[in-house]
């Protein structure tokens, strides 16, 4: 079969490699959809991301290697002894980082936030191959109602829901989201249909205020124009927001939800990497203020994504902008190392 392997960072290959072999636990997957992360495209160019000492080695001492791909939605075509929640036909998608299942995290319920268990496409072959293996622990089943792209981005938008349940959202609460990249975007999507009363949408990118006005902000504002948390304070009568997001990682998108959330409120930041330096006492301490980061998500929350975008609740085809074939990942790579304000997706 054909599975695209690297040789090193920055060569990527569509080579002939062996079938995959169903083992115990296991199952083998046809990928239907796989949507490429910024992340994967950074690594794959060897620029310094999440994961890249780990990269890094295995390409040094492993290479070719098959990696990334762990956002997909995949055709289920042969399972392996113990296998019960999934059939051959049913559609999956996956959560990417797999509990070890005896970590204190593991053993305390908190397994999503296990940090020793391998994560698919990292340490385990992903889906830019023809066909997969997949252990059944790391799948979901997907309902006939939502489509294959949709499933693919089920990771992704389950990490947005964690956040604004992480942030606290209550109804009527008044919301500020700096970043309208497709995190941000999901996040505004996700708080409208929770019950959010005022959004506020900050980026640097006309486009992606455009397209977050689109889908659902009061006041999309761009942030070279306008200074955010003035308008912020302004649109909540010189309080500031209830409920502040960060989901850009950078320094001026925390201080923004630092300081554009209201006495009392939360700020949550969601983008990862970089840092920030804040005032802590006229910025946090007097202001009583809670700074709560959130990373990933639980079985709970991605049945609760599932559901969402099962109901039409969240607009993912809006998302996409780029769709491509197997054939064309490197080509889909070296556009998507670039931060884009959309989503793309392989079709198989
Ligand atoms: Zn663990």
């Amino acid at each position: 079969m054909k599975a695209w392997q690297f040789h090193g960072f920055g060569d990527m290959r569509l080579d002939e490699v062996p079938e995959p072999v169903c083992g115990p636990g296991h199952v083998v997957v046809e990928p239907l959809c796989v949507q490429p992360s910024v992340t994967e495209a950074q690594l794959a160019f060897g620029i310094p991301t999440l994961a890249y000492q780990t990269i890094k080695h295995r390409l040094e001492t492993e290479a070719p290697v098959q990696l990334f791909g762990h956002e997909f939605c995949a055709l289920v075509v042969e399972v392996g002894e113990g296998i019960t929640r999934v059939r051959p036909g049913d559609r999956v998608a996956a959560r990417a980082k797999l509990p070890c299942g005896s970590c204190p995290l593991c053993l305390e319920g908190r397994d999503h936030l296990c940090r020793k268990g391998p994560i698919i496409g990292f340490q385990l072959p992903g889906c830019f191959a023809e066909r997969a293996l997949l252990p059944e622990i790391a799948l979901v089943r997907v309902d006939d109602r939502i489509s294959d792209s949709e499933a693919a981005c089920l990771q992704s938008l389950s990490d947005s829901v964690a956040a604004v349940e992480t942030a606290g959202l209550t109804i009527g609460d008044s919301v500020a989201i700096y970043g309208q990249g497709s995190m941000g975007l999901e996040c505004l999507q996700i708080a409208r249909s929770s019950g959010a009363g005022l959004i506020v949408t900050v980026d640097v990118r006309e486009e992606s205020c455009r397209i977050s006005r689109e889908l659902g902000a009061d006041v999309a504002v761009n942030a070279r124009a306008d200074d955010p948390v003035a308008a912020i304070k302004t649109l909540t009568h010189g309080t500031g927001a209830d409920k502040t997001l960060d989901t850009s990682g950078t320094a001026d998108g925390r201080l923004i939800a630092v300081r554009g959330a209201k006495p009392w409120g939360t700020a949550c930041f969601v983008g990862e990497g970089g840092d920030v330096t804040i005032e802590v006492s006229p910025q946090m301490l007097r202001k009583q203020l809670t700074i709560i980061g959130s990373w990933t998500f639980s079985t709970t929350i991605q049945a609760d994504c599932a559901r969402f975008i099962a109901d039409n609740a969240i607009d993912v085809e809006h998302l996409f902008t780029d769709r491509w074939k197997l054939a064309q990942a490197d080509e889909a790579y070296k556009l998507f190392d670039r931060q884009t304000s959309g989503k793309g997706v392989f079709l198989m």
